[in-house]
């Protein structure tokens, strides 16, 4: 079943890509594990994904730690995502744990992994993307559009830490139309940000992926696409 709703998805994307002239490698599926069994998290790798995210840091912990203990084949070039909201206190883990934390959301909270990582690696440097709020009513989290450019600047003096790109979260609307404004006001903050590349844009999700990729998406989050029949 995963396989089929993989090669689906992938169908899927192909078209929104050829609407808008893209080329189809330049989105990265990211299976959101979140509900998801180890059991299936192998069939995903089966499937041929290599980016695997998460929303809980303690999720995230346990599900590698199974997948260790159960001798299931990882994938090399596997990359472990954090997509969900970050605390202070679990940043230490989380460099440890992922290869890109898609909710950078305040100077302290990048302060904090850049402390962090020069810690436990002495060259090593996290990728991040910082999670931009692009609607009032989505979640609690994210930096409002006006103040990105700012944060982008402080944090980009941080040794340790690379911003990648940005994130959102688009409402839960009907139709998937409605959700296109969060995505595109999300590109259009990223083209005028000029003093820092930031390649990666992280939107769409199970209902309005396809629009995301419309509007300039390079990495969508699937979770019930993937993992629902
Ligand atoms: C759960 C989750 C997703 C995936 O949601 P689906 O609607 O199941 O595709 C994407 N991003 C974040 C931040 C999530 O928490």
């Amino acid at each position: 079943m995963i396989n089929d709703n993989v090669l689906r998805v992938r169908e899927r994307i192909r078209s929104a890509c050829e609407r808008v002239n893209r080329d189809p490698e330049s989105v990265t599926i990211v299976a959101i594990t979140k509900n998801a069994t180890i059991g299936q998290v192998d069939e995903v790798f089966e499937a041929g994904i290599a980016d695997i995210g998460e929303n809980k840091v303690r999720e995230a912990f346990f599900k590698r730690s199974a997948l260790s203990t159960m001798s299931i084949h990882v994938p090399l070039d596997t990359k472990w995502h954090l997509v969900g909201h970050l605390q202070t206190n679990k940043v230490k883990k989380s460099v440890e744990l992922f290869d890109l934390i898609h909710s950078v959301d305040s100077l302290d909270l990048a302060g904090e992994i850049n402390k962090k990582r020069s810690k436990i690696y002495k060259f090593g440097i996290q990728d991040i993307l910082i999670e931009v709020k692009t609607s009032p009513e989505t979640t609690k989290f994210g930096v409002s559009p006006e103040a990105v450019p700012s944060l982008i600047k402080e944090i980009s003096s941080l040794k340790n830490v690379n911003i990648k790109g940005l994130m959102t979260i688009a409402p839960v609307v009907d139709n998937p139309e409605k959700a296109r404004p969060y995505f595109r006001m999300l590109r259009e903050l990223r083209d005028k940000i000029r003093d820092v590349p930031l390649p990666v844009l992280s939107m769409g999700m199970s209902d309005d992926f396809e629009v995301a990729i419309e509007e300039g998406a390079t990495m969508i989050r699937l979770g019930r696409a993937i993992f629902e029949a």
